[in-house]
């Protein structure tokens, strides 16, 4: 007797959540995974905040959040949406705000004005008796200001009284829970009970985005599966303080892509730690990539690149590969007006004859080097024909033409 052999391949219907109008920005509603960063530099400095959103912007990201943490980083929003508006980039900005939100907002209009989405941590919006009030004082400058707030409850800055709430509840259950099973009740409740108060004081639900992010990938699934089960909130996903490297980036992507592909997710960042003097919008490449990979979108064409192995026989295989990636890419803002659709052409280079064929066929455009024992001599394939043979010393460049050309007649406006 056969097991059934499965057929189909995809993600699974997206999980229904009310749809938040972020500026221009549509999150949620089946609206496509939006891809969304958050600046380090201090907000009080307007020229380089300005200069990192642009940045992050350029590189693909949707929305951006700045920490507003100070009065003259609140002071520093409007000039710096004035900066943004008058070079021509139109991205939302979110305010990040913790413990003095609601005095920064409410002291400076022109802050609460100029920001499409508040972003309020329910663990540290105040302390004691101060925490309701000021949750409260948050919630209707939201309203009055007609913005959307995210209420993002995080496993490092947890409700402490809820926590303990909820572990006295525990101790008196005939079979208490585990310790990590309470305190992602208390997140999720959280994240929950806040939402359900804010809409108690007048924000509609299409306003509310909900996360409740850790740093841990199986507690990360669990709490989102549950935030999913529970509401049709609108989701923004993201594993906290996911750490430097491939670390963060491995850990992120198996949090997310297992999410994601249970159709949980309306929104992603990726919480890169940059190494010294990285650039910052590596968080933005990696959640385009992962949402590519997926299948959930296409931002830039995709290059499929052999490992190499013993049969490679030189470095220039990866060069190449590399230099295709990168080629491509610079192109994709161009190549986003003049001929849509590019960002879904894939590309093969592949290193031998072993697979060099094969792969390229199942490509737009595939090359195939050759490997230890080849004739120097590199096939490329259009449309899984082969097209030509490239040989000599401009190989690159040449296959960088045949791209150029081949999406110049493939995508061109009709
Ligand atoms: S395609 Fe060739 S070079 Fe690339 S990994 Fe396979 S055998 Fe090695």
């Amino acid at each position: 007797m056969h097991a059934d052999i499965p057929t189909d391949a995809g993600p699974a219907p997206r999980h229904p959540t009310r749809q938040v109008r972020i500026g221009t920005v549509a999150l949620g509603g089946g609206a496509p995974v939006v891809v969304q960063s958050m600046t380090n530099t201090d907000t009080a400095d307007v020229k380089a905040t300005a200069q990192q959103v642009a940045a992050l912007w350029r590189a693909g990201s949707e929305l951006v959040r700045i920490t507003v943490n100070t009065p003259e980083a609140a002071a520093a929003v409007p000039r710096i949406r004035e900066r943004l508006d008058m070079q021509g980039v139109p991205v939302p900005l979110i305010g990040d705000f913790h413990y003095n939100g609601h005095q920064l907002l409410a002291g400076e209009p022109a802050c609460a004005e100029a920001l499409a989405k508040y972003r309020i941590n329910p663990g540290n919006v105040g302390f004691g008796k101060k925490k309701d009030a000021q949750f409260a004082q948050l919630i209707e400058l939201a309203c009055r200001h007609g913005k959307p707030v995210r209420i993002g409850a995080n496993w490092g800055s947890l409700d402490q009284a809820l926590a303990a709430r909820l572990m006295d509840e525990n101790a008196r259950r005939a079979q208490p829970w585990e310790a990590g099973q309470v305190l992602r009740e208390a997140l999720i409740r959280s994240a929950l009970e806040s939402a359900a108060r804010a809409e108690e004081l007048g924000l509609p639900r299409e306003r509310i985005v909900l996360s409740a992010k850790v740093s841990g990938v199986q507690e990360l699934i669990a709490v989102y599966r549950e935030l999913a089960r529970r509401g049709d909130y609108a989701l923004h996903l993201g594993l906290t303080e996911a750490g430097i490297g491939s670390k963060g980036i491995v850990a992120s992507s198996a949090a997310l892509a297992v999410l994601l592909q249970e159709g949980i997710g309306d929104t992603i960042r990726v919480s890169l730690t940059p190494a010294p003097g990285e650039s910052r919008t590596q968080e933005v490449v990696v959640a385009q990539e992962l949402l590519q990979s997926l299948g959930l979108r296409a931002f830039t064409p995709m290059v499929t690149a052999c490992p190499g192995c013993g049969r490679t026989t030189s470095t220039f295989f990866q060069e190449l590969a590399q230099r295709v990636q990168a080629h491509v890419r610079a192109k994709m803002p161009e190549w986003k007006q003049q001929y849509p659709g590019a960002e879904t052409l894939t590309l093969a280079v592949m290193g031998c004859v072993v697979n060099g064929p094969g792969e390229s066929r199942h490509a737009h455009i595939g090359i195939s080097l050759p490997g230890t024992g080849e004739a120097p001599a590199a096939p490329v394939f259009i449309d899984g024909e082969k097209a030509t043979t490239l040989r000599g010393e401009r190989i690159a460049e040449e296959f960088l033409g045949i791209i150029d050309g081949y999406v110049a007649r493939r995508f061109a406006r009709r």
